[in-house]
């Protein structure tokens, strides 16, 4: 089907929630994305944090076919290796205790946020269920982690929102000492606000909050649903942050492209779910654990010290752009976003995704960059050139 085919059948039959770029992708290798009609794209997006493995990837490919002739799914009723090994290899190399499996990011967090209640209420009774958030967070799209999310913008229309959560100001210790009361279990967090902004927390702050949260025995739950699976450079972000967090979910990036998430919860906290308290049908499915083995291993040390090393490249080159339009890069590993001034950070997207190069925005300004974590160096270039190729066309004048 031609592109503008795809066009209409889309307006007539689904629903209009997305604003779309006007562009079809049919296939791609590695970074690059090639569209219906042929045109070819780098990839700076990865699906949204998901594609951290590129596209075509054999290895994860095969893992997939090779678990879906043996055994498509099977629930929780029975055990199933695929699960049992992945919880094992994030365990071993979260330095976490336990596991659970669910199917998106909003889900995993709804887990991590009744580990929380549950945990308080087992030791303190009701009254004691409320979870601070941070400005600028975002946490889902369910009612409840729409509740979670600490931007208004969010909380609008689909009234009533789940009680029990406060935002706070992000940074300021003395602002979450002013809104916590007795009724606090736990605090929620990205360490990179993603969607808010790509904005990065301060370690000074994390490290407080950890020390708060012992003190007053409130979980410390880390939304990695973004962060995670590599894309800051290391597994998990808080492992650059020097936190044990109690619960930190993830999902994105873990299965390279197959619907997949959950949460791993440290050693105070693996009795808190137990028989019957959580679950979900297509939890632990086995070709989404075995594509998420496969990622892991691809995902291996050398792999991840790269993704570092591509993203101060990244970086660098964006700033040595010295483009009037944009500010100075921030972000961690291959979490990259870019302050856009005097433009419209959606318009800026949208001309780079029609000259050939698949961007984000964040935020209210930001440009956002998510490669896939094994992009080349060409690849990088190729999307570098277009970028600095826009910019000059803004620059000048009359345009
Ligand atoms: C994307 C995202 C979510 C929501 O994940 P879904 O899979 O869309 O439900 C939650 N938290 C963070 C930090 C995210 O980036």
């Amino acid at each position: 089907m031609t592109f503008e085919a795809l066009q209409q059948a889309d307006k007539q039959n689904v629903l209009q929630t997305y604003s779309r770029f006007p562009v079809a992708i049919d296939w791609g290798e590695g970074a690059t994305l090639y569209d219906v009609e042929g045109k070819k794209y780098i990839d700076f997006t990865s699906g949204i944090g998901v594609n951290s493995i590129g596209y075509g990837n054999a290895k994860w490919a095969e893992a997939i076919t090779t678990q879906a002739m043996k055994l498509g799914h099977i629930s929780n009723l029975f055990y199933s290796e695929p699960y049992i090994k992945l919880a094992e290899t994030l365990c071993q190399r979260s330095g976490m205790t336990s596991a659970f499996f669910a199917n998106s990011g909003a889900e995993s967090n709804e887990g991590v946020i009744k580990l929380a209640r549950k945990y308080s209420f087992d030791k303190y009774g009701k009254g004691r269920g409320t979870i601070l958030t941070l400005n600028q967070s975002f946490h889902g799209r369910t009612i409840t982690t729409l509740a979670a999310t600490g931007q208004d913008v969010f909380h609008n229309y689909f009234f009533p929102f789940t009680d029990g959560f406060r935002t706070t100001p992000t940074n300021d210790m003395e602002g979450i000492s002013a809104v916590a009361g007795h009724d606090v279990c736990g605090v929620l967090l990205e360490l990179v606000q993603g969607e808010g902004g790509v904005l990065p927390v301060d370690k000074d702050f994390v490290h407080s909050l950890a020390v708060l949260c012992a003190e007053r025995d409130w979980l410390l739950l880390i939304d990695e649903v973004q962060t995670g699976v590599g894309r800051t450079g290391s597994l998990f972000a808080f492992q650059q942050y020097g936190i044990l967090p109690d619960a930190v979910s993830f999902a994105k990036g873990i299965a390279g492209g197959l619907p997949f998430g959950g949460f791993l919860v440290n050693e105070r906290c693996k009795n808190v779910l137990g028989p019957g308290t959580h679950a979900t049908t297509f939890g632990g499915n086995p070709v989404c654990a075995s594509a998420a083995l496969a990622v892991l291993d691809i995902l291996d040390e050398t792999a991840l010290s790269a993704v570092q090393e591509k993203g101060t490249y990244l970086r660098e080159q964006i700033e040595a752009m010295g483009s009037p339009l944009l500010g100075t890069p921030r972000g961690l590993g291959m979490m990259i976003g870019i302050p856009v001034k005097e433009r419209n950070n959606r318009e800026l997207a949208a001309r780079l995704v029609q000259r050939g190069l698949l961007c984000l925005t964040a935020g209210k300004d930001a440009l956002r960059f998510l490669p896939p974590l094994t992009i080349t160096k060409q690849e990088m270039d190729d999307g570098l050139s277009i970028l600095r190729q826009v910019l000059s066309d803004l620059e000048e004048p009359g345009k």
